[in-house]
């Protein structure tokens, strides 16, 4: 190791003054300055430490929230990894992808520190649809694809600060708990506010006394929404005077509302009617009926409850099409982590291979439409076949284990799963 810093070997051949290593073993060896040389494995490991570091190729240190152009996913990319996990909803995951791909471009386009007076707005979602479509695994989905903290939040349990129920901010205490207390990470994660249908306002006459989970909270979530310095309560709960605070900008933060509305196909139908009598509809257009939601506009979510203003920071509006009995058939074999390859995967931990009849998967999904329990309705059935397997199975020492329709109906018959759904 002597020779580590000069350009010679003992033999007189050159080697790298960083790991010794001869020319002879290495592929290349750059030569420097007074006869110094680096080896090929050190200018990559080099290289493979400045890009771990906190500095930029160039020196500067670099910023967390620098994104690099070419890392970001297209949206078509961003729309495949969505297929992999999410069955058909092709608009809202085209939609999805636009608008998370714009909101990370704005970030860049601000790290960037461009001048150029052209500041990109945000694109905080709402999706709308009916419950079980999959709206909160698509913006799981997102944020996996983004590799971004992620937290769901439920609109119901959120009040006006000061009354009983979670203030606003614990919406950020939840994000900055799955960022491990990162704050720049938490200032680019996503969440997910469910329900936030749940917080409209109960009739379109903006009322007199005060409405605590209404429209006070949707009036709390504006600034959120919009982008604001918030003084979080680390653990979340109540805010007293007593306690540090974190503070969190939620400017880079990418909201996704979600809520079934329901109902506001009415508002949509009326909407169209309204128009079809003052402006004319134009001759062949015809509107599906059986499929209102592809039509739903802002001026519906305020029709519905949701205040103006809170329309307005949600910008990109989709919607979520109810499960055909394809689609959950699908949904049972194809997602990258379906709940059959679930199955598998736990029998296999016990090496036992699991095979499930086709008329298995079709009698599951016949009894979650009949139920109409929908795609949530599929694991509790699937769960009900399975239990006793797999309970038994792993003593059992068989290496094979066949889910045959036989079976599957006497253990979903035997159980009192439908029975308590029946009555419930
Ligand atoms: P929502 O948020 O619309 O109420 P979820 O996303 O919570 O619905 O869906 C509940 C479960 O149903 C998901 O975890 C997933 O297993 C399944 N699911 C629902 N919709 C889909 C879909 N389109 N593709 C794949 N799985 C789905």
């Amino acid at each position: 190791m002597a020779q580590k810093y000069k350009g010679t070997g003992s033999k007189g051949e050159d080697c790298c003054a960083f790991c010794g290593a001869k020319r002879s073993d290495v592929a290349l060896l750059f030569q420097g300055m007074g006869g110094v040389n680096i080896c090929n494995n050190c200018v990559e490991r080099g290289y493979q430490m400045l890009s771990e570091s906190e500095l930029t190729a160039d020196g500067r240190k670099k910023k967390k929230s620098e994104f690099e152009m070419s890392e970001l996913l297209k949206p078509h990319q961003i729309k495949e990894f969505l297929d992999q996990y999410v069955i058909g909803q092709d608009d809202a995951k085209r939609y999805m992808s636009v608008a998370v791909y714009n909101h990370y471009k704005r970030l860049m386009s601000r790290a960037d520190n461009r001048n150029d007076e052209v500041e990109i707005d945000k694109s905080n979602i709402v999706l709308v649809g009916p419950t079980g479509t999959g709206k909160t695994l698509m913006a799981r989905t997102i944020a996996r694809v983004l590799n971004v903290p992620f937290t769901i939040v439920d609109a119901t349990v959120l009040t006006e600060a000061g009354y009983v129920g979670e203030d606003v901010e614990s919406i950020l205490s939840r994000l900055l708990q799955v960022a491990d207390y990162n704050v720049e990470a938490a200032e680019r994660g996503i969440v997910f506010i469910d329900e936030i249908d749940k917080i409209a306002r109960k009739s379109d006459n903006p009322s007199i006394t005060r409405d605590v989970s209404g429209e006070g909270v949707q009036q709390a979530l504006l600034k959120i929404l919009e982008g604001t310095v918030v003084n979080v309560p680390p653990q979340g709960g109540r805010k007293h005077p007593d306690q540090k605070f974190i503070q969190v900008n939620t400017k880079d933060i990418l909201f996704i509302c979600g809520g079934a509305f329901d109902g506001i196909e009415k508002k949509i139908a009326q909407r169209l009617n309204t128009r079809a009598i003052g402006f004319g509809v134009q001759e062949g257009s015809q509107i599906d009926r059986d499929n209102l939601m592809k039509y739903i506009m802002p001026q519906d979510l305020k029709s519905f409850g949701l205040i103006p203003e809170l329309v307005g920071r949600l910008p990109v509006l989709t919607y979520m099409q109810p499960l055909s009995v394809e689609a959950l058939r699908k949904i049972l074999t194809e997602p990258k982590n379906a709940i059959v390859k679930q199955y598998e995967r736990l029998f296999a931990m016990d090496d036992v291979e699991l095979q499930f009849d086709n008329e298995v998967l079709d009698y599951i999904v016949q009894k979650a439409d009949e139920y109409k329990l929908g795609a949530r309705g599929l694991r509790s059935i699937c769960e009900a076949i399975m239990i006793d397997a797999m309970y038994e199975v792993p003593m059992s020492g068989e290496s094979q284990f066949v889910v045959t329709l036989d079976y599957a109906k006497k253990k979903i018959e035997g159980s009192n799963f439908l029975h308590l759904k029946r009555v419930g």
